[in-house]
């Protein structure tokens, strides 16, 4: 998944990764645990993220390649906030490379500069399940409860203002050049990531159901051979 932090990479993962039955390796979820659990490694990090600054490559790209060994990847994945830059993803392409795969879709989320920092500004997370929630567009039942799993909900420290704008430049910096990365590759999907959280489950679902299809006819002219 591509697109600004706020976008709704986190969301539309979790969508994709429950129809697929694949899991979402979310990097930023990812450091958040190794902060939550300190150690060595979690003071690192700590730095990095409370800025909104990114976690140097050679810690990144060592986290998630790990990650992606273990076995629940198997079936593939959908990453949502890797790769952040052009290192990370050459390191993402090597990596499957050397596996005989390739990035099948990069779903890249277009939001304006505005909704980015009105969502972010909102948004809160369960500190138990995960699920993400807006004070307006989408709220718990019960302020401050998840209505999933009854956890207490949190304001990721760095979705405070000046932190938010921080990570929106990082993003502009760093991040852009991964749209033509990908465009190149032929694998570069846009979808306009404004609206309900079902409008915008719509349109990637056409792309999804597309893909799908595209798929089947290149396995059935035998173009690729998967062990499914
Ligand atoms: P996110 O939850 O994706 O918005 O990420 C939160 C923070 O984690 C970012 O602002 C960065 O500090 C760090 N982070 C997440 N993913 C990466 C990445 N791929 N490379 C470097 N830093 C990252």
């Amino acid at each position: 998944m591509l697109g600004p932090p706020g976008s709704g990479k986190g969301t539309h993962a979790t969508i994709i990764s429950k129809e697929f039955s694949i899991p979402v390796i979310a990097s930023g979820e990812i450091f958040r645990d190794i902060i939550r659990r300190d150690g060595p490694l979690a003071e690192k990090i700590k730095g990095y993220v409370l800025k909104g600054e990114l976690v140097p490559d050679e810690i990144t790209i060592k986290i998630i390649m790990d990650r992606l060994e273990m076995p629940d990847c198997e079936k593939g994945f959908v990453l949502d906030g890797f790769p952040r830059n052009l290192r990370q993803a050459e390191a993402l392409t090597r990596w499957l490379e050397k596996k005989g795969l390739s990035v099948d879709l990069a779903i890249y989320l277009k939001v304006n500069k505005e909704e980015l920092i009105r969502r972010l500004s909102s948004r809160r997370i369960c500190e138990k399940c995960g699920a993400i929630y807006h004070l307006i567009f989408n709220p718990p039942k019960n302020d401050e409860i998840c209505d999933i799993c009854g956890g207490h909900l949190y304001q990721r420290e760095d979705d405070k203002e000046e932190v938010v704008k921080r990570r929106l430049e990082v993003y502009e910096r760093e991040s852009s050049q991964l749209i033509e990365y990908y465009a190149k590759r032929g694998v570069l999907r846009e979808v306009d990531g404004t609206g309900t959280i079902e409008d915008v489950q719509k349109r990637i679902k056409a792309i999804l159901n597309c893909f799908r299809k595209e798929l089947a006819s290149d396995l059935n002219d035998g173009y690729i051979n998967r062990n499914e």
